[in-house]
C-alpha cells in the first residue's frame, strides 16, 4: 500500500507540471501573437488593439512604426492600414 500511495504521488506531480507546462505554452503562443520586436532595438512591444502604429517603450528608443509592415511609420501605413 506504502509503494501504491508513492507512485499515486509521482503521478499528481507529473500531472501538475504537465497542466503547467501546457498553461506556459499557451501563454506563450498568446504573446507571441500580441508582440512583435522594435525593429529599432528589438524589445518586445505589445500590440494596442487593432491599430497598427507602433511606438517603441523604450526611453532611449521611441521608435515609431508599423505592425503592418515591420518598418518605420510612414504614410502609406496611416492611409492604407492605420486600422485593422
Ligand atoms: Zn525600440
Ligand atoms: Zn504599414
Amino acid at each position: 500500500a506504502f509503494s501504491l500511495l508513492l507512485s499515486l504521488q509521482g503521478y499528481m506531480i507529473d500531472e501538475h507540471a504537465a497542466m503547467q507546462a501546457r498553461w506556459e505554452e499557451a501563454s506563450r503562443e498568446t504573446i507571441k501573437k500580441t508582440t512583435k520586436p522594435c525593429p529599432s532595438c528589438h524589445v518586445p512591444v505589445e500590440k494596442n488593439g487593432g491599430c497598427m502604429h507602433m511606438k517603441c517603450p523604450q526611453a532611449q528608443c521611441r521608435f515609431e512604426w508599423c505592425w503592418n509592415c515591420g518598418l518605420e511609420w510612414n504614410r502609406t501605413c496611416m492611409g492604407d492600414h492605420w486600422f485593422d
